[in-house]
């Protein structure tokens, strides 16, 4: 009977108990579930977010970083143009072919023009440098494409006048005054004056270099900071024969300048 006698006693209280332990269980459960939920938020965060640190230490990427570095969109803001403009594919020739479609030029008593002997030797300098591998604008006096034209060189070819005097003879060559670019122009027209005069066996002829030369129109017209130089090529009565008739040689020698200039990291070495 004892066992009969415990069962009533032992029944209620045990019941009793029961309830209130199984809300305890359900409500550590639930707590349990909320930790580990907010565990995982948490560590989700935290992976994500890259780890706080100086602004200093923010701008250098650490090599260690698993995630890809960020996207960027372009937001440029305008820069001055670079000092030395990379030109991709080969570099860019322009030639003036002196007063053609504008005038003759000077004109000798037989009716031979300049713009007859510039013409010829700017085409066959234009083919000279086109075979080797330069991209090249032949243009007229007052070509438009003139205004603000880039290039890796600029020459405008001339002849003087037909003078029939001994001391009319021999070339020149000049670039602007007040140079934006002095070094690159010093160095073209020296080129010139060393290969031209090479190539064409012709005396120099620098005491004429007049004002109108320094302050050539197309000067004024081209960028700033496209290297130009002018160059007359011989006097049309007693260097008739080199202009006229070697033709090929008088522009070997031009497109020989320019080959120098742009070819040449230093000055050019004094080689026969
Ligand atoms: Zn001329």
């Amino acid at each position: 009977m004892a066992t009969e006698n415990a069962k009533p006693k032992q029944k209620v209280p045990h019941k009793a108990r029961k309830w209130p332990l199984r809300w305890a269980a359900r409500i550590s459960l639930f707590g349990a579930m909320l930790v580990l939920s907010l565990a995982i938020y948490l560590a989700f965060v935290v992976v994500r977010r890259p780890p706080v640190s100086s602004g200093a230490a923010r701008r250098q990427p650490s090599p260690s970083a698993t995630s890809p570095p960020p996207t960027y969109t372009a937001t440029r803001t305008p820069t001055p143009p670079p000092t030395v403009t990379p030109t991709p594919g080969p570099p860019r020739v322009g030639l003036v072919a002196g007063h053609w479609k504008n005038d003759s030029g000077a004109i000798c008593d037989d009716g031979l023009q300049e713009v007859e002997i510039n013409l010829d030797v700017t085409r066959r300098t234009a083919k000279l440098l086109k075979e080797a591998g330069y991209d090249v604008d032949v243009m007229a006096e007052f070509a438009p494409e003139l205004n603000g034209y880039q290039a890796a060189a600029f020459v405008a070819i001339h002849s003087d006048s037909c003078l029939n005097l001994p001391e009319a003879t021999g070339f020149k060559v000049a670039h602007v005054t007040n140079s934006a670019v002095p070094q690159e122009e010093d160095k073209l027209v020296s080129c010139l004056w060393s290969e031209y005069g090479q190539a064409t066996g012709l005396a120099p002829h620098p005491g004429s270099i007049t004002r109108d030369m320094r302050q050539y129109h197309a000067f004024r017209r081209i960028a700033l900071k496209t290297p130009g130089a002018i160059i007359e090529l011989g006097f049309m009565y007693n260097d008739r024969e080199m202009l006229t008739k070697h033709a090929d040689v008088v522009a070997r020698g031009v497109a020989a300048g320019i080959r120098c200039f742009l070819e040449q990291p230093a000055p050019p070495p004094n080689s026969n």
